[in-house]
């Protein structure tokens, strides 16, 4: 989806074919990209508008227009998913995907094209006051660090969240947050007001730096809609230190990145130069392990599905991936806690008031080898994604362990996916040693190995 670099690249190349022409007439192939307008109404509205300046204001490329020399308001075009602006002489044979096109003064046509129709080409005959509920620009004079100081520590939101609000500031999107919380080190999940005050100018600066350097190679392309009106992709794509690269080496330390779920958008972040925030108020306390009642259920099936993507991403197939579901979840967990299979077998959660924050699950061990009299199974800890690195995984196995030893089992075994090195050191980290041990995990048509790691229980 564009964002600012992108859009500006679009106003940048557009400018100097637009400014001073005047529109002669036009075609509307879908009425719903002018929002609201009809047709017929949009056709005369513009017809003999001149174009005095072309600019981008947030994701919008905004043509300033006049009538007769009088200001007569602006053609405010959002691009959306896929829209693409171009302008090109009219003989050139059309797309499929043409939703408004303006024939102009000197022969040529400004055409939009919009595959997803999303986008929005609209007449507004007051520019400001459609575009007046957004926040400052991050290239202008308005956005410094003694503003964004002051903003932050006003607000208690996730930055990420944060960042995203066009009405807080104006023109960043998923790819450019995620890129400048990397820069300057900061947590996506991180509340606003307790970012240190040492650490705002290196936000500011960071932001700055991904928007101009994305400018400088007309955005980024990573499918095939961005395109500018010259018809090039961005070049911006070559440069991500962390968006769509998890899985692969952080460019600053070489740790793994990461993608995480933050308010239903995915989040790319390395756990090393980004620090997980602690959990508010602390880890210890009153999120000490608890037995799992039925009012958790939904909380644990929601962490269940969160906590799986953020840990799979890259090891399962995508498409398993967006495909889990909170309502089957619920139901297994609904089953295990009210009916444990066995009278051994139980469920702990570390809770803050209603919020689960992680579950871990333990019971004899299962797949007939072992002796399930012998020999504990912890099948499951997740955690939601924002308290990874705080300590409550580890609160959580330790909590899972005592109960197995204090059931009479002598050893523990864990089930971990190959490829997962996180969890490998995390359960390296609580004692375990892989035996040799394999089994296959089948979901959705993939098939991981999986590896057995033991420990004695005391
Ligand atoms: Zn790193």
């Amino acid at each position: 989806m564009p964002e600012l670099p992108e859009v500006e690249t679009v106003a940048r190349q557009l400018r100097p074919l637009l400014v001073g022409r005047t529109i002669t007439g036009a075609r509307v192939l879908a009425v719903r990209t002018l929002g609201g307008e009809s047709a017929a109404a949009f056709t005369r509205g513009v017809k003999g508008l001149c174009i005095d300046a072309v600019r981008r204001r947030a994701k919008f490329v905004v043509c300033d227009v006049s009538r007769g020399g009088r200001p007569a308001g602006a053609l405010i075009v959002h691009l959306r998913m896929t829209g693409r602006l171009h302008v090109v002489a009219p003989e050139t044979p059309r797309g499929a995907y043409l939703r408004v096109a303006l024939a102009l003064d000197d022969g040529r046509e400004l055409r939009f094209d919009d595959v997803r129709r999303f986008g929005r080409f609209v007449r507004a005959r007051d520019a400001d006051a459609f575009l007046d509920e957004l926040g400052p620009e991050p290239l202008g004079d308005a956005f410094d660090a003694a503003w964004l100081a002051r903003e932050l520590a006003a607000r208690r939101r996730a930055l990420k969240p944060l960042l995203l609000d066009q009405t807080f500031l104006a023109g960043l999107g998923n790819i450019y947050v995620d890129e400048a919380l990397h820069r300057a080190g900061l947590h996506p999940l991180r509340r606003s007001d307790r970012v240190p005050r040492e650490r705002v100018a290196p936000l500011h600066d960071a932001i700055r730096a991904v928007l101009t350097e994305a400018i400088e190679r007309e955005g980024s392309s990573f499918d095939v809609f961005y395109r500018t009106p010259e018809g090039s992709p961005g070049r911006f794509q070559d440069e991500f230190r962390v968006y769509g690269r998890d899985g692969q080496p952080c460019r600053t330390c070489g740790a793994t990145l990461v993608r995480i779920v933050v308010g239903q958008r995915g989040t790319h972040l390395c756990p090393r130069c980004q620090r997980a925030p602690r959990v508010p108020g602390g880890a210890g306390g009153s999120t000490r392990p608890r037995r799992a009642r039925p009012s958790d259920v939904a909380a644990i099936a929601r962490v269940h599905v969160d906590a799986w993507r953020a840990a799979y991403a890259g090891l399962v197939p995508q498409a398993h991936l967006d495909a889990l579901s909170v309502e089957n979840r619920r139901k297994l967990w609904e089953r295990l806690i009210r009916t444990p299979p066995d009278p051994r077998h139980a469920t702990f959660v570390s809770a803050r008031g209603d919020a689960v924050l992680g579950f871990a699950d333990a019971g004899p061990a299962r797949g007939g080898e072992l002796d399930p009299d012998r020999v504990g199974e912890v099948t499951s800890i997740y955690l939601r994604p924002d308290v990874v690195g705080t300590g409550l995984g580890r609160a959580l196995m330790a909590h899972a362990l005592r109960h197995l030893a204090r059931r009479g089992f002598r050893e523990a075994v864990v089930w971990v996916l190959e490829g997962n090195e996180r969890a490998r050191r995390f359960y390296r980290a609580a004692g375990f040693v892989e035996d040799g041990g394999r089994t296959v995990w089948r979901g959705s048509g993939a098939e991981l190995p999986e590896i057995r790691a033991r420990r004695p229980l005391p």
